[in-house]
């Protein structure tokens, strides 16, 4: 049974679970949504409901929101509900990736329902579990452990910590993790995470899609002030107005980004062919990581194994020169290919120092299209976005219309600022500007009747597209039970 947003607030008391997207979130979701992180937070809302949030990067590598959800409860079938619905908004596009915390009914619903991504365990939670866990407890282990205790504690925690980031080889990883274990008095948390060591341990993500997130916590300053702003005792209408004004704060500084980008031309350390033409291309953060990775193929070394096979190692100085480990390229000159054992390219979208080497070595000098994923460039947000009706998903107009008015601002207040000292100047534009005004006026008063029109009656077709294109759902009306009679929801 699904209800939309007139529905919900008729009926708020008996809600149990909600899912909220927008456009803009279905847009972001389409270019941006190959990662994901969904985690849930409590005491945000009158019925300390789990608050769940969908979270993934945009090119700026920035936070984005996908949507959001208050829930009745954390079982198997809310969670089920909730990716369901998550999925149906977004037109049923899987991701390639999702990472929440280690929790048994969100991992079972994520199995069943993103049938296509990769679950990884949030590698922050995991770590808080870990200093839990395996620090000495109390009393109990007190005799045993006293003497040791300084040293040992944070000495399980960093071999932990290393099976977790450290190893790329399987049998180096197992190794460690016996050896560990057995240090261990009680090992029923170890035992539990071991189970779910695919999701965690860096030797079995050599190949996970994960732009680099390891971790649910992908803006500290957005899960921050999501909780510093949602207030404990709002009913569900205010919370999701809080929480609607949180991502317009968050949106507006993406505006910020996008126009800084626009005028901004990264710096270049080299004017090398690949750098100029990868500068043009990809949007300021990435194209820094780019260059770094190009940096370091500079001071790679080389060696044929056989005809398409390299041997590379990567030289750097700290007094003296030393060496990486090894990695082996294989190039490809045909088809423009370096494919490195590193995997850099696989897991983050951008080639390594390796690659760019052998690239180099096959007199490759500018950076083959197969190489640059959209997602990163500041071309991202190009190429329309349909719905699950099969229309255009028109994404916050504010955005194109925000971006012009302050591309014009700043155009103006230059001219105006170079022109003031000059009288002569001054009358030459002000004349310029008196002319063109009444064409504008004119122009606008014949268009506004057809712009709005057809969108709007658009927009309007479906009940679910209501209150300005934002897709609310709720499910399974059954009445919460409140602890005290008092905190029941008032309207
Ligand atoms: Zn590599």
């Amino acid at each position: 049974r699904e209800r939309e947003l007139s529905g919900v607030l008729d009926c708020q008391e008996d809600i149990t679970n909600i899912f909220w997207a927008d456009a803009k979130m279905m847009v972001d979701y389409a270019h941006f949504g190959d990662v994901v992180t969904f985690d849930t937070t409590f005491v945000t809302n009158k019925e300390y409901r789990p608050f769940g949030v969908f979270l993934g990067l945009n090119q700026f590598r920035e936070t984005t929101v996908f949507g959001a959800a208050l829930m009745f409860d954390e079982t198997f079938a809310s969670f089920q509900w909730l990716f369901n619905t998550f999925l149906a908004a977004h037109n049923g596009r899987q991701p390639r990736t999702i990472y929440t915390d280690q929790d048994i009914a969100m991992g079972k619903a994520v199995k069943d329902v993103f049938t296509e991504a990769y679950h990884g365990l949030c590698t922050f939670h995991i770590m808080q579990n870990a200093v839990k866990y395996l620090s000495p407890v109390k009393g109990e282990e007190k005799d045993e452990v006293e003497e040791k205790d300084e040293d040992e504690e944070p000495h399980i925690l960093t071999d932990f910590s290393a099976c977790m980031y450290g190893y790329e080889d399987l049998a180096a990883f197992e190794e460690a993790f016996v050896n560990m274990r057995c240090r261990m008095h009680k090992q029923t948390w170890f035992d539990s995470i071991y189970k779910v060591k695919e999701k965690w341990a860096e030797c079995f993500m050599r190949d996970v899609f994960s732009l680099g997130v390891r971790s649910t916590q992908l803006s500290e300053s957005f899960n921050n002030s999501l909780k510093n702003h949602l207030k404990s005792d709002f009913h569900i209408v205010r919370f999701l107005k809080h929480f609607a004004r949180i991502v317009e704060v968050k949106r507006n500084k993406e505006l910020e980004s996008e126009f800084e980008a626009r005028k901004n031309i990264p710096r270049i350390k080299m004017s090398t062919p690949m750098l100029v033409q990868v500068s043009k291309v990809y949007t300021r953060i990435v194209f820094e990581a780019f260059q770094s990775e190009y940096e370091r193929s500079m001071a790679a070394c080389t060696r044929l194994l056989d005809e398409k096979k390299y041997v590379v190692t990567i030289g750097s100085l700290y007094g003296d020169l030393t060496f990486e480990d090894e990695r082996i390229v294989i190039g490809d000159p045909l088809n423009q290919t370096a494919v490195c054992t590193c995997r850099m390219f696989e897991r983050t979208g951008i080639l390594c120092g390796h690659g760019l080497k052998v690239l180099d070595l096959m007199n490759i000098k500018t950076l083959p299209t197969h190489y640059i994923l959209k997602r990163w460039t500041r071309e991202a947000r190009k190429g329309s976005i349909l719905d699950r009706q099969g229309r255009n998903v028109v994404e916050n107009p504010k955005l194109e219309a925000l971006l012009h008015y302050k591309g014009l601002s700043h155009k103006f207040h230059d001219m105006a600022y170079k022109v003031a000292y000059s009288t002569e100047c001054c009358l030459i534009l002000e004349n310029a500007l008196d002319c063109v005004g009444p064409q504008l006026e004119e122009k606008l008063n014949a268009s506004t009747s057809d712009m709005n029109e057809p969108s709007k009656a658009q927009e309007n077709d479906d009940p679910n597209m209501q209150q300005g294109d934002d897709l609310l759902r709720a499910a399974r009306l059954k009445k919460k039970e409140v602890q005290s009679k008092n905190s029941k929801i008032k309207n």
